[in-house]
């Protein structure tokens, strides 16, 4: 770290400068700038094969394409969804947005993910779908919340906003449900700007999301139902086609800082640090560690703060504590997710974070 300069949570991954140029080139010679153009086409094929996926289809950012996604499964309205609290607000206010019902389901106690033996108590007649997130890019028990699902015959719409480019077993981490939902915000792993993708299997989903971000045009002459407008744009495709380029540079740089991270707060008592699971490839999209209590997560908080380093309080508080949603069903009986919320703060994490930036935060953390 530069002295005196500040240490941000995250640092938005860029391809070279030059290279982004020559991609939007021809973009100068077409005049085309949205509307599925040659960029849009291409960053989707190479999406549907880095992500091993029948159907990848594009957004303009991945709040829009969670709300398609959910709107696309054609669930009943006022119909009940069960996902996790210790989120971003957007998966709940997706929920929420589509006239459905988020109903709180506590998470893992070691990964932060919907807890599956939580899980069938909370079902009701008018539950219609399962929402879980694969937080801080965990995987979730995919096998277990489907086993519940087909059961009682619910639709899984995964939130993998944090979790692009993690496999599980070898298979990508869109292989599970009937939908998976990225977000490429600036701030994730991988990112266009800003831009989303909802990753399914069914023919008639596609359609629908297509539908949905497109004003419903099918053609020149042809409206198929009320559709909004969240289309990638062809400079958003660019960025993407890029940035993929250096994904796995990105994860690299980011299993280093985390494994020296790992190293050097091993030992720093009353510190729990990441669980890392077989057979899993992580992208280390966020280093939460575990406090005691939520006074000294917030001490040690203000503490980096007074050194130019800024963690985050990722997921504080619950999205079931937002008052909109504490009447919700649930809402306040999560004590597992509670617990972790009050303790929980995300590090600094990107793929340029040196060794020198992570001794910074641990000595800071460790008193030093
Ligand atoms: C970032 C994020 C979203 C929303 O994605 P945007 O691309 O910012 O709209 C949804 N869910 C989770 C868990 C997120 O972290």
């Amino acid at each position: 770290m530069n002295e005196g300069q500040d240490l941000k949570v995250t640092r938005a991954l860029l391809p070279p400068f030059e290279e982004f140029c020559a991609e939007i080139r021809p973009l100068w010679d077409s005049h085309w700038l949205t509307n599925m153009g040659e960029k849009h086409e291409a960053f989707q094929r190479r999406l549907e094969a880095y992500l091993d996926a029948p159907h990848v289809t594009l957004f303009t950012n991945g709040h829009l394409a969670l709300e398609a996604a959910l709107t696309a499964m054609g669930l009943p309205r006022g119909g009940e969804v069960v996902t996790t609290p210790l989120t971003f607000a957007s998966t709940t206010h997706a929920i929420a947005r589509c006239g459905l019902t988020p109903v709180f389901c506590d998470v893992r106690e070691d990964d932060f993910t919907l807890d599956p033996g939580k899980l069938e108590r909370l079902l009701t007649p008018r539950t219609a779908a399962i929402v879980p997130v694969h937080a801080y890019g965990n995987p979730c028990d995919a096998p277990a919340i489907e086993a519940v699902a087909r059961r009682n015959g619910l639709k899984v719409i995964y939130d993998a906003a944090h979790a692009f480019g993690v496999r599980v077993n070898g298979a990508p981490i869109a292989h599970f449900g009937d939908a998976t939902v990225f977000s490429f915000h600036a701030t994730k792993v991988f990112n266009t700007v800003e831009g989303g993708a909802v990753c399914c299997a069914a023919e008639d989903l596609v359609q629908a999301l297509n539908d949905l971000k497109n004003f419903g045009i099918r053609g020149l002459d042809e409206v198929a139902g009320p559709g909004g407008n969240a289309k990638m744009s062809e400079l958003q495709a660019a960025m993407g086609l890029c940035n993929l380029r250096h994904l796995a540079g990105e994860i690299a740089g980011r299993q280093r800082a985390a494994e020296r991270y790992n190293e050097r707060l091993r030992g720093v008592r009353g510190l729990r640090l990441p669980a890392y699971r077989d057979g899993v490839e992580y992208n280390f999209a966020y280093y939460p560690v575990l406090f005691g209590d939520a006074v000294a997560r917030d001490a040690a908080c203000d503490r980096l703060a007074a050194r130019g380093i800024s963690a985050r309080r990722y997921f504080w508080p619950l999205t079931s504590d937002i008052p909109c949603y504490r009447g919700c069903p649930n809402a306040g009986n999560t004590p597992v997710a509670a617990s972790l919320s009050g303790r929980v703060l995300a590090l600094p994490m990107y793929g340029t974070l040196s060794a020198q930036d992570v001794d910074a935060v641990c000595d800071a953390l460790s008193g030093g």
